[in-house]
This record gives structure tokens, sequence and C-alpha cells, in this order.
């Protein structure tokens, strides 16, 4: 006990170097020592938590003032899952959230992320071009509306 605070006060008294600190702690713990129910102890204690949160807070304010520019980061759209050059293949479309291969993309969009075809295409500034649908997929499907019973034809558009 007396040896925590000898060590208390030697610590304050090496620790003072900032004199705003140190008056701040010393009128607190003046103003502390004036209650008649405070001990020594208590008032070591409380210098000594003191001396430390406001060193805490001296540190954190220092931390706040920006030595240099905040990067801006711009609000950039979404990271595609795979390169958008890979994202169409022949015969499937690979969603680009979240890297998976579909021959329609649509309702994947829907159940999975929430979005609509429209707004999938602004969140990777796609083109409305930009196929969501399996080339293969349309191709075939095309062929089978044209030509349902006749037989397969192996047309490209
Ligand atoms: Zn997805």
């Amino acid at each position: 006990m007396v040896e925590s605070k000898a060590s208390s006060s030697a610590e304050l008294g090496l620790s003072t170097s900032i004199m705003s600190r140190t008056a701040a702690v010393a009128q607190v713990a003046s103003a502390y020592a004036a209650k008649e129910s405070s001990t020594v102890a208590d008032i070591l204690e409380l210098v000594d938590g003191l001396s430390r949160a406001l060193y805490l807070a001296e540190q954190g304010a220092q931390t706040q003032v920006p030595a240099q520019p905040e990067v801006a980061h711009p609000p950039k759209a979404a990271v595609p899952a795979v390169a958008i050059e890979d994202a169409v293949q022949d015969d499937k479309v690979v969603c680009l959230c979240c890297g998976q291969s579909f021959t329609m993309l649509k309702r994947h969009l829907k159940a999975e992320h929430g979005l609509t075809e429209d707004e999938y295409r602004k969140m990777f500034s796609l083109p409305a071009s930009f196929p969501l649908v399996a080339p293969a997929y349309s191709a075939r499907k095309a062929e089978y509306a044209k030509q349902a019973g006749l037989g397969k034809h192996d047309r490209r558009t």
C-alpha cells in the first residue's frame, strides 16, 4: 500500500510534462481531497486514473487531427465478382454480384440480390444491351419459337 502510494506520486511527478493536464488533475484532486471521507489512497488512485484518462484523451485528440488530407474514396460502382468480359459466355452468364453462373440472371438477381435487371446494369455500369441471358440459350429459345416441331437447325443469328 505504502509502496503503491509512493510510486503513484513519483509517476505523477515524472509524467506531468504537460501543464494543462497536471492542473486539471490537481484541481479535481484537491476538490476530492476536500471531502472528509476521502483517504489519501483514494486521492492517489483518483489522480492516477485521471492522469491516465487525460493522457488517453490527449492522444485521442491528436489522432483526430488528420496529418494529411484524407484520400477521397469515391463511391465507386460495385466491384464485379468476375471480369465483365468474362461474365457472358456462350452457354451461361455469370452473376457479377456473387460469381455464380446461370442461363439467365433475371430470377437470380431478384431472388438473391433483390435487384432488377436495370438496377444490376447500373450497379456495374453495364450497357443496356448487356446480355443477362446466355446467348446460346436465348438463341435456342428463339429457334424453338420460330421452328417448333420442325427439328433442329443450327442457325445462329
Ligand atoms: Zn448472384
